[in-house]
Parts: C-alpha cells; sequence; structure tokens
C-alpha cells in the first residue's frame, strides 16, 4: 500500500512543473486519505467486534467520508514517529491526541483544535499526594519522550532547576499509567483525558495537580503543501461542532468515565472473581441468544443486584436482574429468583425494548435508550424524548436524552408531557453506571483471554477494551 502511494505521489508531484500541488489534490486524486496514528485508548484500536474504533479513527473516518475518499491508517509506535511521518510525506496528516506547541509549530502545521485537556501528575493512591512542584523533586517521574508533557517540564525546569525527569520512548501513555498502578513508576504526567479513561481500571491512579496551561489538540500536517487540505479539515470540524457529532463521539468513549468511585470499581474488580463465575455462562447464552454483548447483559446485572440471585428491593423487585412482578409476568417467568429464568427474561425484555424504538436511533445510543427504558420505563423515555423535540434538539441521540432525562422531575415538564412525573436522572446514573461496568469486564476478559491465549499470538491491541461494550 505504501509502496503505491509513495508511487502515485511521484506521478502527482512530477505531473504539476514547479509548484507542488496541495495534499487535498493528492488525497483526492488517489482516492486515499492516508493518516497516522497511535493505538491508544484515546485514539485508535481494534473494538470488541475487531472493527477499528477510537475518537481520532471515527473523526477521520468521518473526514474522509466528507472527502469522498478512502481512509487508510498507519499506526506507529511513537510520537516522534507519527511526526516523521508527516514530515517525510509518508502520510497527509497525523491524528493521534496531539497538542499543539509552540516547538512544533516550527516544524509541522496544525488544525484548528478540536479538544482542549489538563495535563496532570499522576500518582499512586496511598503515596501521599505532591501539591507543587517542588514536591515532584524527590520522586521518580517518567514521560513519553517527544511529548508535550516533556515539553512542558522543560519550560517548569527553567524556574525549578532541581526538577528531574526520565523519559521513554517504547511506552504507550496506558503503560506508564499501569506503572504508577502497580508502584513501579512513582509519577508521570498524562493528559486528562487519557487519566480519566484508565482511572476506571486502575483505580489506583490519582491526579496530584496540573501542569503548564491546558493543551489543545488537533491534527498535524505537514508545514508545505497542506494549506487546502488544512482549510477542508478545519470546515470539518466547524460541521461536527456545529451538528453535534463531534460531542457524540467525545461521549461514545468518555461519556461514562467519572461515574464509578474507588470502592465502586474495587469491588465490582472483586466481584468479577467472586460471584460473576456463578453467572457468566447464563450471561453468555442469553446473550448470545438476544444479539446483545453479553459484558453488557452481566453489567446490567451487576447494576441491579450486584449478582445476587437472592436480591429483594423494597418496591417488590427480585432476583439477578431485578424483575417487577408486572415484567416477569410479561416475559411468562415463573420464578424470578431463578438466576437462569432471570437472565434469559432480561435479556429477551431488553432486546424487545430496542426493536419498539424507533429504528432511526443508532448505536450505541439505540441500547443506551433501551437500557434507560428498562429501568425508568418505556413511556418515560418516550416523554423524554419528546422534551428533547420541544427543545429543538435531536431525540435519537443519547446525549440530548439524557439532559432531558432528569426534566421529567420538574413540574414545569413533566405537565407537558404525556406519562408525567418520574425520576428521571435515575435512568441517566443506571446507564451510565453500566457502561462503567461493561467497559471494565471487557478489560478484565479481554486481559485473560489474551494471557490464555498468548500461544496464538493475538494481536488485538490490549486498548480494545476501552470502548463502550454496546453493540
Ligand atoms: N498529548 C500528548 C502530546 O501531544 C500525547 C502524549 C500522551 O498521550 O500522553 O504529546
Amino acid at each position: 500500500m505504501l509502496a503505491r502511494f509513495a508511487i502515485i505521489a511521484t506521478t502527482v508531484w512530477l505531473g504539476t512543473c514547479s509548484t507542488p500541488p496541495d495534499w487535498l489534490d493528492h488525497v483526492l486524486a488517489g482516492g486515499q486519505l492516508v493518516v497516522v496514528t497511535r493505538e491508544t485508548p484515546t485514539t485508535y484500536f481494534l473494538g470488541h467486534d475487531d472493527q477499528p474504533a477510537g475518537p481520532e479513527y471515527d473523526l477521520a473516518r468521518r473526514f474522509a467520508d466528507t472527502l469522498g475518499v478512502e481512509l487508510v491508517i498507519k499506526p506507529r509506535d511513537s510520537l516522534d514517529a507519527l511526526f516523521d511521518a508527516v514530515r517525510n510525506n509518508e502520510a497527509h496528516m497525523v491524528a493521534a491526541g496531539i497538542a499543539i506547541t509552540d516547538k512544533r509549530k516550527q516544524t509541522v502545521a496544525f488544525s484548528e483544535p478540536y479538544q482542549s485537556v489538563e495535563q496532570q501528575i499522576v500518582y499512586r493512591l496511598g503515596t501521599g499526594r505532591p501539591k507543587s512542584v517542588p514536591e515532584v523533586f524527590e520522586r521518580n517521574l517518567v514521560v513519553l519522550r517527544d511529548s508535550s508533557h516533556a515539553e512542558t517540564l522543560r519550560a517548569i525546569k527553567a524556574d525549578h532547576p532541581r526538577l528531574t525527569w526520565q523519559e521513554i520512548a517504547d511506552d504507550g501513555v496506558g503503560d506508564l499509567l499501569s506503572q504508577v498502578a502497580d508502584g513501579s513508576v512513582q509519577l508521570t504526567v498524562a493528559d486528562s483525558h487519557d487519566f480519566d479513561l484508565h482511572r476506571n481500571f486502575l483505580p489506583e491512579i490519582r491526579v496530584a495537580f496540573d501542569i503548564g496551561s491546558a493543551d489543545d489538540l488537533a491534527w498535524v500536517f505537514p508545514l508545505q503543501h497542506s494549506k487546502a487540505l488544512r482549510t477542508e479539515a478545519n470546515r470539518f470540524f466547524a460541521r461536527v461542532r456545529r451538528n453535534g457529532q463531534l460531542a457524540r463521539i467525545q461521549d461514545r468513549y468518555y461519556g461514562h468515565t467519572d461515574e464509578l468511585d474507588y470502592v465502586g470499581t474495587r469491588t465490582f474488580i472483586r466481584h468479577v472473581d467472586s460471584r460473576l463465575p456463578r453467572y457468566d455462562a447464563w450471561f453468555r447464552e442469553a446473550a448470545a441468544a438476544h444479539g446483545l454483548d453479553w459484558r453488557l447483559l452481566a453489567a446490567v446485572g451487576y447494576q441491579e443486584s450486584h449478582w445476587r440471585a437472592k436480591a429483594v428491593s423494597p418496591t417488590g423487585v427480585r432476583g439477578i436482574m431485578m424483575l417487577t412482578e408486572a415484567t416477569a409476568d410479561y416475559l411468562d417467568i415463573d420464578d424470578r429468583t431463578d438466576p437462569r429464568s432471570s437472565i434469559f427474561g432480561a435479556a429477551r425484555f431488553i432486546a424487545r425494548l430496542k426493536e419498539r424504538l424507533p429504528d432511526t436511533i443508532r448505536e450505541p445510543d439505540l441500547t443506551w435508550m433501551a437500557l434507560a427504558a428498562y429501568n425508568v420505563g418505556f413511556y418515560h423515555l418516550r416523554d423524554a424524548r419528546a422534551i428533547v423535540e420541544l427543545e429543538g434538539k435531536n431525540p435519537n441521540v443519547w446525549i440530548d436524552v439524557r439532559e432531558a432525562l432528569p426534566l421529567l422531575a420538574q413540574k414545569k415538564w413533566y405537565q407537558r408531557v404525556k406519562y408525567g412525573y418520574a425520576r428521571g436522572w435515575e435512568p441517566v446514573r443506571y446507564v451510565e453506571n453500566i457502561r462503567s461496568y461493561a467497559s471494565i469486564l471487557r478489560w478484565i476478559t479481554d486481559e485473560r483471554e489474551t494471557s490464555d491465549d498468548d500461544a496464538q499470538q493475538l494481536t488485538q491491541p490490549a486498548a480494545s477494551s476501552f470502548t463502550d461494550v454496546a453493540p
């Protein structure tokens, strides 16, 4: 592929006298947008269905669609290799969570920013939180080579000559955060969105404090011959910002990151070993029978009963999936406390709710809305979608419905909808918790399957676990 690309490049460049064409002409003539990126949960990875995913991937794919060309993704191992790829014309651009910095501006060009993040010093819970730069001096601080973090540390060192750190090229941000979690590294610097995502899986990591000023993330282009392509990219960002696509992509990957606290995450991880084995075969079977991801179904079970088959709530819901008597009747379940019936019934119920919702709602939003309906009731969810419409927003989009649901508890709103008052904040929390549990479970089971399967040398990156598991 690269060879073919090089040939096209040469041909196009030779064909146009002295001035090389803009990368945009090159992309359009070749029918391909070649993008280099990194494999991290905040950029690009293979999802649970082995399909490419990640916020940068989603954005780049939409951009390629806008240009009417094929997207070709080339992962690189280090930050430096990304910049080399655009400097050497091996790719049209970099989409990899890259911050705009003064130093980088000398050798590459940037699009408009699409996201702002903080740079955060990260430490391990129980090791004493450093509160200021001097408190970092004595500790072992490791950051990625060529990162904006290293650049910020160099700037800080001007005022704090005793500040020292180590730079590594081979590991990714996930490795560094894992090393802080297991104590092999004392401190690192991470972008806030990376921290938030990893925090769900590494409950020991904590933010000490923010350093530098906020970083603007953007796409990277070669300094020369990229002006028209950059203009297109800027138009694209303006459009996805306006039409809400950018917010949806960000919600898909980061929407559930701040839901679980430390105790909740630790307890969940413990229960995966102590309670889940009793039920996981049924979760797998029932999910497969109804076209659901078993980890999502198991996450629903955890949210409902903490995987206790004898659970009973004061409102009369019972069993591992906490079905009401009415739902159990509707599903023809005789004994709600029988875990197998309860799990199969819930799977059937969730699948039915998905079918009852309009097919204009796409995944994963469809699954989130079905779960919200499972929790608050189908008609209340319908009311919330009606409110979204009254507000001139999009009722097919979970992030808009999520904002409207709590309004069902406000008189001004519940008087205007058909089914009246509901404790609308509950389904929001319910869905976001399930998303968190499901992604932790995916992470744990992927890790285990990968180590069980070492002989086969699985090539799927471990980061695949970080996406939402639906669908
Ligand atoms: N945003 C960082 C940079 O631009 C990336 C490093 C990281 O992912 O931790 O260098």
